[in-house]
């Protein structure tokens, strides 16, 4: 409570000051904000009301700390967004783009549909990594989703002879998409094969055309993880070829990718670990090095929030876009809003709802601070 009237405070000091600094004279003139809202029931709008009211000694305010500017949203924010950064995010696994819809196919007229729901539904494409690493940066009010791509089948990323990417694969509507829609950007995580019998397979199926496929997913924003060289099941391979398989599958795409990339994330075939699960999280073969940071179940639905005690980076929970799943958890996020993970759009900020008016299922999962390096702030959700 001390923090939030301190908080209330420096805001009211700020809008009143400008750029200036602050003076005592100047405090005492500071009108309150414009934009109090005092029938929002918030911590802070009662903070606020309540500093205005009393104005505080000069001392208390000459001195703020030059660094605790409280940036982020101001209460209307608050009350109209609704951010929650201990909802729940979908990663979405496809594995074939092409026709019929089935176990592992999306047509891409289904994938189409998929993506003009995701944004109908502020959603907002980040990278696999970037979920595990708890680096939201999405727009206020947007929650992140996660689309990853196991097998790299050919209607995954396809080009044509003219050197344009196929609008029916999945690059291509990603491309086509986000030129549309410039707040929706072509942004995928994609967990390639380097060898396997099925030539449309190895590498997204056009070899001379691969080192430039993996370059341009990278640099549109997305990433590349490893699925293992030759999708190796985890429980029939001794330790040693383990070891064998995540080295070199990031070691080929790390060369091809060039530029100081690393592959950090992996997906595990089958979504089957090793029975010491350690081999995956960092080893070497043959001189050379591996480490990954996160790795990618098969199946398990939405995943908890990063800043949940129940997340556990080695073990992300994925959704599977088949019908099945998708009309589920789509359709349970259109009922429940309110268990979506929702960006302040501050990524060094954790802006979570009070345990109160948090969602049932995403109470007592938050310790009492934040991660290092980001401020905790919680507030009165308004039902919405
Ligand atoms: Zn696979």
């Amino acid at each position: 409570m001390q923090r939030w009237i301190y908080l209330g405070l420096l805001l009211l000091l700020l809008a009143g000051c400008g750029s200036q600094s602050s003076a005592p004279t100047e405090v005492a003139a500071a009108q309150p904000s414009a934009t109090k809202q005092p029938t929002t029931p918030t911590t802070a709008a009662t903070a606020t009301a309540a500093a205005s009211a009393t104005p505080a000694p000069p001392t208390a305010t000459a001195t703020p700390e030059p660094t605790a500017t409280p940036a982020g949203l101001s209460d209307a924010d608050l009350a109209a967004l609704s951010p929650n950064e201990m909802g729940w995010v979908m990663v979405l696994e496809y594995h074939l783009i092409e026709e019929p819809n089935a176990d592992y196919s999306r047509a891409p007229a289904s994938f189409q549909q998929d993506l003009e729901w995701l944004y109908a539904n502020n959603f907002y494409p980040i990278t696999f990594r970037d979920l595990a690493a708890g680096h939201i940066d999405v727009p206020a009010g947007k929650s992140p989703v996660v689309l990853t791509f196991d097998d790299s089948s050919d209607g995954q990323f396809r080009y044509l002879s003219d050197g344009s990417v196929d609008p029916t694969s999945a690059m291509g509507m990603l491309l086509a998409f986000a030129d549309a829609h410039p707040d929706f950007p072509a942004v995928a995580t994609f967990f390639p094969l380097i060898e396997v019998d099925v030539p449309e397979r190895v590498l997204f199926g056009q070899p001379e055309l691969a080192t430039q496929k993996l370059q341009k997913i990278v640099e549109l924003g997305g990433e590349v993880g490893s699925h293992t060289y030759t999708h190796q099941r985890m429980d029939q391979a001794d330790a040693e070829h383990i070891q064998w398989q995540l080295a070199f599958s990031n070691k080929e795409l790390e060369e091809r990718i060039g530029a100081g990339y690393k592959v950090t994330s992996l997906s595990l075939p089958l979504g089957i670990y090793p029975e010491d699960e350690s081999l995956i999280h960092a080893g070497s073969s043959e001189g050379v090095d591996y480490a990954y940071a996160a790795a990618a179940e098969v199946a398990g639905g939405a995943s908890p929030s990063p800043f949940s005690r129940n997340f556990d980076p080695y073990h992300i929970r994925r959704t599977q876009a088949v019908d099945s799943e998708l009309e589920y958890w789509f359709g349970l996020f259109e009922e429940r809003p309110d268990l979506k993970f929702v960006s302040d759009g501050d990524p060094d900020t954790l802006t979570v709802p009070s345990e109160e008016t948090l969602p049932e299922e995403q109470r007592d999962l938050i310790g009492d601070s934040a991660p290092d390096g980001m401020t905790l702030r919680r507030y009165e959700r308004v039902d919405q």
